[in-house]
């Protein structure tokens, strides 16, 4: 099992399959994009495989979220997602994806067993997209969101993020989208992890403000407050249910005290959070010769090692130096 020093097991592995992304979201990345990962030092999709069935067969992973940069960019992601979901036991398995190609993609993957997929979008106007994205790509991700419902992959979960004086009017049209498609919307609050390091708690639009916007259109009651274990996002019922809207509260309402998650980046390190800044490398012994046996054994010694919080709060707290698109959302 993969346990840290409070007791906390990690069970749902996040993998990105790659730091490239063909979007710009101002807080994410600049216009111009990043220093891309070198090819080779990148994961095969062997290895990829390889250790993604180490934590599933041997460390007790039972979730496995692929993402990046942007994971439909990955050209072996039907093939790495037909592996992943042949594994015993079966692990669920899903995808973070801005939807830009999903309208060809959905299909395929559906049949190779994906069972979920969390689309990101923004805003339901394409110039506020442009604005926001750096890129005309509004339409293709409404198609591919479309697409991934028609393929089954249903709810469909849209992650929205809500930025100051640019979109944070959208919450309730956005609500009313999700609702009338039947997916299920999930706001996350913007995190101090974009590469320009331009993030301001003042900036951020938070959970109590989120709520506060939606509540005078919608009726909002907390759901499965004892559910919600390990999840993210604190969900409600809308006007009753069964439709739900989740916010997630990363900085203002942490949940680290119940996190369940570990994270393996496109180049092979696992990292404990994505506010971690520090990394351990399965990439160098595995390409050194490594046995299944001692790779999940520093696997297990990194996860040992992770922090009880995020400390964002922490007079002492430094970004990342790994921007979100190249640690994996
Ligand atoms: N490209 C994929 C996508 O767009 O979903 C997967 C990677 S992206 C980094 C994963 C999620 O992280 C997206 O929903 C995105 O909106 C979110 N994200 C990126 N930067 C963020 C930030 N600074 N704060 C909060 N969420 C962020």
């Amino acid at each position: 099992m993969l346990r840290d020093s409070f007791g906390r097991v990690a069970t749902d592995l996040r993998v990105s399959l790659t730091d490239k992304c063909n979007l710009r979201c101002t807080y994410c990345m600049p216009p111009e994009g990043l220093d891309w990962l070198p090819n080779a030092q990148l994961l095969t999709a062997d290895e990829i495989v390889r250790l993604v069935t180490i934590g599933v067969e041997r460390l007790g992973v039972t979730e496995v979220r692929y993402t990046g940069g942007e994971p439909l960019l990955r050209r072996e992601l039907v093939e790495i997602v037909a592996r992943t979901t042949a594994l015993r036991p079966r692990p669920q398995v899903s995808l973070t994806t801005n939807g830009i190609g999903l309208s060809r993609l959905a299909r395929p993957l559906a049949e190779s067993g994906l069972d979920r997929v969390n689309v990101s979008l923004d805003t339901l106007d394409r110039d506020t997209f442009k604005r926001l994205a750096h890129r005309d790509r509004f339409a293709d991700v409404v198609e591919g969101m479309a697409a991934a419902h028609d393929a089954g992959l249903r709810p469909v979960k849209v992650n929205t993020v809500l930025m100051r004086d640019i979109n944070d009017h959208e919450a309730v049209p956005l609500l009313r989208f999700c609702l009338d498609q039947g997916y299920e919307l999930r706001f996350i609050e913007q995190m101090p992890l974009d590469a320009q390091h331009g993030w301001s708690r003042e900036g951020m639009v938070t959970a109590d403000e989120i709520l506060d916007r939606l509540s005078p259109a919608f009726d909002l009651t907390p759901d499965d407050l004892e559910e919600r274990g390990s999840a993210p996002a604190e969900r409600f019922l809308v006007d009753g249910g069964p439709a739900r809207v989740g916010v997630i509260g990363s900085v203002t309402r942490p949940f680290c005290g119940a996190c369940d998650r570990v994270r393996l980046t496109a180049d092979g390190q696992v990292r404990n959070c994505l506010f971690a800044t520090e990394e351990s490398d399965l990439k160098t012994p595995m390409r050194d010769g490594a046995t299944d046996e001692e790779l999940a054994a520093r696997w297990t010694a990194a996860v040992a090692r992770k922090r009880a919080g995020h400390g964002i709060d922490d007079p002492s707290f430094l970004q990342p130096s790994r921007p979100m698109s190249a640690i994996g959302g």
